[in-house]
């Protein structure tokens, strides 16, 4: 058989034998009856390691995501966030819908903005012109950033501009393991600077879907209302937490190996002569743009040929993303094959 390597997004992971047995063990009842013990151990679980006391289990991050600005903004109120932020550019531009508040996009540095940009951008008060500056939101890692991180030192600060100005502070954690994995910051840190926290197990941890928010008592009981709202209330979804849990108890530890892994791709391309420049790469994520040999979308049918399967990513841009099911032999392979390009006259 062809060996397939799949590089598009961590997301594509597929449940391990181990916690496939683990979710067939689940036991299981009616969440919206809040009777699904897997469930119930999951958000409590989640919560704690987050310093938070509460939780809700989602079934995306764009949901746990929206759910939070829903249940902390109002409509003619705005949130600050990056220009690249996943909850402006790849949620469907659901703020606008759910929570008909409007965006202040920042302009950081690959996704990071810093205390001054924030502050910069909280609107005066009592002045029917703007929009209330409600919510500030940060992505921890910046998928556009090419998975760039804020450690715990730099997002206190900007918790302080908050606090100062009387504003919560969402966090996207999509793939904050990843994020902690490389600043060696602890998730028990973070229960003291964000308002609402959203994870995603489906991501580097290896959970075919599952998503939460994590919050406080009150904001959880106002985020269940709205989750229904969203058609988001599930019933023995316990057959996915029970993932989520292996998740958490399993496959934390190992994300070091998918840096590790990114980084040697990042290496590799580095020294291609059609590669024009690289993100610099501190997790799972290489972000990398092409020069005039190859159009992305040359490039990406160029590794299908060779069973890799990549995304691009905008104009001569591509992304790789690695991830559990990234095996030793899948990267060497796919290192072979970015160094046999090297070779390949191409006419574009
Ligand atoms: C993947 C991702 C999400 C959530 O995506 P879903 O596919 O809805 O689970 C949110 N934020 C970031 C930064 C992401 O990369």
């Amino acid at each position: 058989m062809k060996l397939i390597t799949d590089l598009r997004s961590d997301t594509v992971t597929k449940p391990t034998p181990a916690m496939l047995e683990a979710m067939f063990a689940a036991k299981v009842g009616d969440d919206v009856y809040g009777e699904d013990p897997t469930i119930n151990e999951l958000e409590a679980k989640a919560a704690a390691m987050f310093g938070k006391e509460a939780g809700i289990f989602c079934p995306s991050g764009t949901m746990t995501n929206q759910i939070a600005i829903k249940a902390l903004t109002e409509p003619l109120t705005e949130v600050i966030c990056d220009r690249t932020a996943h909850i402006y550019q790849y949620e469907g531009g659901g703020i606008s819908f759910n929570s008909l508040a409007s965006v202040a996009l920042v302009d950081g540095v690959r996704g990071k903005m810093t205390p001054e940009q924030v502050e910069s951008y909280i609107r005066p008060l009592n002045n029917i012109h703007f929009p209330e500056t409600r919510l500030v939101a940060l992505e921890n890692t910046c998928n556009k950033g090419g998975g760039s991180y804020y450690n715990l030192a730099e997002i206190a600060a900007i918790s302080e501009v908050c606090k100062r100005h009387n504003l919560p502070l969402h966090l996207d954690g999509a793939r904050v393991f990843n994020a902690l994995a490389a600043s060696g910051d602890s998730a028990l840190d973070y229960g003291k600077y964000f308002d609402s926290i959203s994870i995603c197990l489906s991501k580097g941890l290896g959970a075919p879907v599952g998503s939460l928010l994590l919050g406080s008592k009150e904001l959880i009981q106002k985020a269940l209302r709205i989750r229904k709202v969203l058609g988001g209330g599930w019933r023995q979804a316990g057959y996915l937490a029970a993932a989520c849990i292996y998740a958490l108890d399993n496959h934390v530890e190992r994300l070091q190996e998918d840096h590790v892994k990114a980084k040697v791709l990042s290496d590799v391309l580095e020294n291609s002569n059609y590669v024009d420049s690289v993100l610099p790469v501190e997790t799972n994520i290489v972000i990398f743009k092409l020069n005039q040999r190859y159009t992305d979308a040359a490039f990406v049918k160029a590794l299908a040929n060779e069973g890799i399967i990549a995304a691009s990513f905008g104009p001569q841009m591509v992304r790789f993303v690695t991830h559990i099911d990234v095996t030793d032999e899948m990267l060497e392979h796919t290192v072979e094959v970015l160094k046999s390009l090297n070779e390949q006259v191409v006419a574009v």
